[in-house]
């Protein structure tokens, strides 16, 4: 059952080019600015705000996927350079059920656990 390193590799360049395609269709998608204000419930008072929170979810969204496109070509880096698997920070072995789950994964377990702790708020939901 244990997944390889190749595979793991693999799948890597698999999610790489599902990320880019989900972020040009976002692009291309999303409205332009000053668009799509079809019938607000609210008067024109209310539009401004709406359209910059769904201006700012979107950039979100979109800086949240360029993050994980950056993992993902970090990981794929570190394949190249013969040290995928590695922890970054403590060069230590990364799980292997860890990769297996996230094989951008390029922190151990505890050493992600203290980035995390570090970047309060930041947990990527959904
Ligand atoms: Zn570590």
């Amino acid at each position: 059952m244990a997944v390889t390193i190749d595979e793991l590799g693999r799948r890597l360049k698999e999610e790489r080019g599902r990320l880019a395609k989900a972020l040009e269709q976002m692009r291309a998608g999303a409205p332009p600015v000053g668009e799509a204000k079809e019938g607000s419930p609210y008067g024109k008072k209310e539009e401004g705000a709406t359209e910059a929170f769904e201006l700012e979810k979107r950039l979100a969204l979109e800086k949240r996927l360029m993050a994980l496109i950056g993992e993902v070509e970090h990981a794929l880096q570190k394949f190249k350079d013969g040290t995928y698997g590695l922890c970054d920070v403590c060069g230590q072995s990364v799980e292997m059920a860890r990769l297996e789950v996230l094989p951008q994964a390029t922190l151990c377990l505890s050493c992600k656990a203290k980035q995390e702790r570090s970047a309060k708020g930041k947990f990527p939901s959904r």
